[in-house]
Order: C-alpha cells, then structure tokens, then sequence
C-alpha cells in the first residue's frame, strides 16, 4: 500500500493556490500607494461586504473580538447592565462583554444546534437585561425569530456574533443583518480569512453608524475632538485589499463547504455512536465547521484519526462558565453545554478538500464504530 499523505484540519496553504496571483496583486499595490489606514481600499471592501450581507452599513475594524467590543460601547453597555451570551462559544463573546464592565448571563444551547437556547434567554431576563449575544455557531443562525422577538418584547439589543458565519442565513434574514449590530472576523481560518487580523461590524441605523465610525477612531469627529472615548479599532488597508479579492471568491469556497457536508453526512449517516449536524428548515449553514458528537468516546475517535494522519479540532473543550477566570458559577449551570464540551469533534471542512480525502475520513471514522 503506498505510503498516505496526511490530511490536515485546515489547508490555508492549498486555497492561497487559488488566489495567489490577484492577492499578491492587491497587497503590492497597497504597498505601492502608501496609504495603509482607512482610506479607499477599506471603503471599498466596505461597500461590497454590504452588498454581500444584505445590510446598509458596514465597517472594517481591528479584528472579530473589537467587533463584539465597540458594539458594546456603541450601544452604551457598561458597569450594572446584564448581557445574555451562550455558554458554549469561543470566549471573545463574553470576553467582550466583561472588558466593558458588564455581566454576562450564561444560558445553555439547543443540543441539536449547538445555538442559544431561545427559552433559556426568556427565563434568564432581568430588569438589568440589556442585550444578548447570538452566536451562530459553526455557520448556522441561531434561532433570530425567536430571539428577537424576546428582544424586542422586553426592549433589550440583539448584537450578533456571526465571526462565523459570513454569507449564512435563515428566515429572519442574512447573519449580521438581523440584530442591532453584527459583527464578523476575518481571522485567517474564518470562512473570509484576511491575511492577520480583522473584523467587520454592521447595522442599520445611520446614528449607530455614525457613533461606530467615531468610536473606531478615538471618539474623534472632526479629527482631534474628541466626543467619546472610543478606540483605535481601525481595519488596515492591506487586510481589506486582501479581503475585497478573497470575497470574490467566497461563495464558491462556501458551495463546496456545503457539499462537503452532504458529502459527510451521506456517508456517516446510521452510523451507532455518532451524531451528525442538523441543519434547521429554512436555514443557509455555511459550514464555519463540520462538528460531530461522540458521546463517551470523542477522544478515543480522535486519537484513532490522528493516528491515521487525519487533523480535527475540539471546538470547545470548556463551556466558557467553566473557564478559569469566571470561578463562581454553579458546575450544573448548562448541561447541554457541557455534554456538548466533553462530546463534541470538528472534521476537516476546508474547501479544498477533495473526495479522496473525505472518503479516507470517512473510512476512518466507520472502521472505529
Ligand atoms: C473568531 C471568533 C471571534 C473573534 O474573532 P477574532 O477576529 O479572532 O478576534 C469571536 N466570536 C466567535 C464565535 C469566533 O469564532
């Protein structure tokens, strides 16, 4: 038998194959022209991430977790005010929501999509209620209908974490184009991965616009007055350059995301011990990650595979109530955030892969059960 290639979790090599030439182009011309902040490449990518996500303003900021941060600040959220986040996330979602002095109120996640749980938020709103945080997990919405209409119901902003799920949506509308404010990263494995760090907020109100924008910049309008105290969350030209090329690209990359999954979910499927993603009537997923659980033996598959060459993630070992720095919570507080935590194995999902390479997955994962 000859020798096996090892398939890793994610090639960002193989898909900067496919762009090298017009992103090479892009950079060096940014290069070029010396303007490397703000300016009219960030305007431009701008303008296209609007037309992309269906919302009328968007703004290129420092990274996914200053999206979540400036939102906050924008929508005035601070010392004395709760803000609902899941407990099963990366933990920029709440990190965000303590760095302005505010308390998160953990809820537990609907187990078939790993999502917020809508009848957790309602049980958990207080008169201190301010906002929540919905994240669309691996590339599929949270449940926004009901969400926002519990939000609207007791007055309290909707801010999206969608740094996943870019180009995904479901009957409410498009992600980051349904809550007050959504926010989005381009960290370099996201589905629209810069070439460092960046993010991208958007929203629909013209004020909200204008005190984003000023906040980006320090708080300053015009230039050295300073009507808030804001930040430096600006989005460096070269990342948009490269963002406003890869964009391009996206839907494409996001069509063979998603066929990979069929392909996944075909071929695992009736498979005892494992359970597939669901994808809920109505919803666009746009496949951030393929996540299986494994009930009882998750670290065993994933020993078997890394054994076999085969790269996968645990996305997210902890629920964030349990991470160290947020000691008081009680251990029950979301069991099926912990039951997803200790179950839960992301399979390659990277465009790029080819049937070969899922069919040595597969075969892998079956061989097992
Ligand atoms: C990646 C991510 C973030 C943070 O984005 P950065 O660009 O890495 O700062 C926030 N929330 C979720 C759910 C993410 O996956």
């Amino acid at each position: 038998m000859k020798e096996q290639q090892p398939i890793p979790f994610i090639d960002l090599g193989a898909q900067y194959e496919t762009v090298e030439q017009p992103l090479e182009a892009a950079v060096l011309s940014v290069l070029r022209s010396q303007q490397f902040i703000l300016g009219p490449t960030v305007k431009n990518f701008e303008s296209a991430c609007e037309a992309y996500c269906n919302v009328p303003f968007a703004m290129g900021v420092s990274s996914g977790t200053d999206a979540l941060l400036i939102a906050l600040m924008a929508l005035g959220i601070g010392p004395g005010d709760e803000v609902i986040v899941p407990d099963f996330s990366f933990f920029a979602t709440v990190g965000s929501v303590v760095r302005v002095g505010a308390t998160p109120v953990f809820v537990d996640i609907d187990p078939a999509t790993f999502n917020m749980d809508p009848a957790a938020v309602s049980a958990a709103i207080t008169s201190a209620t301010k906002a929540v945080i919905p994240v669309h997990l691996f590339g599929q919405c949270a449940d926004m209908t009901s969400i926002v209409a519990i939000a609207r119901k007791h007055g309290i902003f909707v801010i999206e974490d969608a740094a996943q799920a870019i180009g995904a949506s479901c009957e409410a509308g498009n992600a980051g184009a349904i809550g007050d404010i959504g926010c989005f990263s381009f960290f370099p494995t996201k589905n629209l991965g810069g070439i460092g760090d960046g993010g991208l907020v958007t929203c629909q109100d013209p004020n909200l616009y204008n005190r984003l924008i000023q906040l980006r910049n320090h708080g300053s309008s015009p230039k050295y007055n300073h009507v808030l105290v804001g930040g430096n969350f600006r989005l460096d030209a070269i990342q948009a350059a490269a963002l406003s090329v890869k964009l391009n690209y996206l839907d494409s990359w996001t069509k063979a995301r998603r066929e990979h999954a069929s392909y996944y979910s075909a071929s695992l499927q009736g498979i005892d011990g494992i359970e597939l993603p669901t994808e809920v009537a109505g919803n666009k997923h746009v496949y951030h990650q393929y996540v299986i659980k494994v009930p009882g033996r998750r670290d065993e598959l994933r020993k078997r595979l890394s054994d076999a060459g085969i790269g996968t993630e645990i996305y997210y070992p902890k629920p964030l109530h349990k991470q160290p720095c947020f000691q008081n919570a009680p251990d029950d507080h979301c069991p099926q955030a912990q039951h997803a935590s200790e179950s839960v194995l992301a399979l390659p999902i990277f465009p790029e892969l080819t049937k070969e390479q899922l069919d040595r997955i597969c075969n892998a994962i079956s061989e097992l059960f």
